[in-house]
This record gives structure tokens, sequence and C-alpha cells, in this order.
């Protein structure tokens, strides 16, 4: 089975809310247990606003990308900016890294992206931008 869906909208906080019922609406007919459901908003809460925060430096005029594409029993969650771009992602990746830690953020997106996804690949150069690829896999619901 194979359904795709992509869409961009604007760096704006209010729009992550907009991404998460965008995901749960696509993951609609797929009938999938709910909390699969509920990680896999989390992932694209904390991917989405990663990319306004700090690849957009909250720049609501630039452009957030998110596509979703079901392949078998496997999502793929694809997070897109083209901001600023991370000079280690190894270190970023490290629970409790933030560069930002004077906003009270506690440096746990991606630690909760590993968490929730099967595969979780970080693609970023500075200044051109950051592409997160999420892979979940999907348990359905007893019929
Ligand atoms: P939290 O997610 O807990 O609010 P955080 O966003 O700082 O805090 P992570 O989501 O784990 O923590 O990200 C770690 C660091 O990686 C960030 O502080 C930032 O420096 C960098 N980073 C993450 N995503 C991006 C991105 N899309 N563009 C540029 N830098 C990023
Ligand atoms: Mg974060």
């Amino acid at each position: 089975m194979r359904n795709f869906v992509e869409m961009k909208f604007s760096a704006k906080l209010r729009n992550v809310v907009f991404a998460r019922a965008a995901a749960a609406g696509f993951l609609l007919e797929h009938d999938l247990r709910l909390n699969i459901v509920n990680e896999i908003k989390t992932i694209i809460s904390e991917a989405v606003t990663n990319c306004i925060v700090h690849g957009y430096l909250s720049n609501e005029e630039e452009l957030v990308y998110m596509s979703l594409e079901i392949v078998d029993d496997k999502l793929i969650i694809k997070v897109v900016d083209t901001g600023t771009g991370i000079e280690d992602i190894e270190k970023a990746r490290e629970p409790l890294y933030s560069t930002r830690e004077f906003e009270e953020r506690s440096g746990l997106g991606f630690t909760i992206m590993d968490i929730f996804s099967d595969e979780l690949t970080v693609l970023s150069t500075p200044g051109e931008g950051t592409t997160i690829i999420a892979v979940k896999n999907i348990e359905y619901d007893a019929v």
C-alpha cells in the first residue's frame, strides 16, 4: 500500500497545530492504534518547532515543508527547512543539548523524536537548512 501527501506552510508556531492535525487526518483512514498516532504527532511537533525556532529564528515569512508517505507497514515523515542548518549534528542530537537554553528549551526534541521513531535521519548543512526523516513502523488496529 502506498499513500502520499506533501504540504508547505508558514513558519508560525500556531501552524504546529495544523501540522499535527494534518497528520492525524491523513492517518485517519488507516485505522492506526491511538498511541501510535500520538507518537507520530509528537515527532511532528518537535521537528516542525525546531524548523521554526532554530532553522528560521522565528521569521514567520519562511516556509516549512512536510511530507507523509505510507509504504506498506511504514510511515515516512519528512520535515524540511531551508534555514540556518546545524553545525554539529551529533552534538545537536545529544539529550539535553540546546543552543537556546536561555529560552528555557530543554534540548530534548531530538531525543523524543529518536524514542518515538524506528529510524531517525538528520541531514543538515549550515546556511542551507535541515531535513528530518523519521520512519515509524505502524501497527494496524485489529479488525
Ligand atoms: P526542546 O526541543 O527541548 O525545546 P531544543 O529545540 O533546543 O529544545 P532539540 O530539539 O533536541 O532541542 O534540538 C537540539 C539543537 O539542535 C537545538 O538547540 C538547535 O541548536 C539544533 N537544531 C535542531 N533543529 C534545528 C533546525 N531545524 N535548524 C537549525 N538548528 C536546529
Ligand atoms: Mg526542539
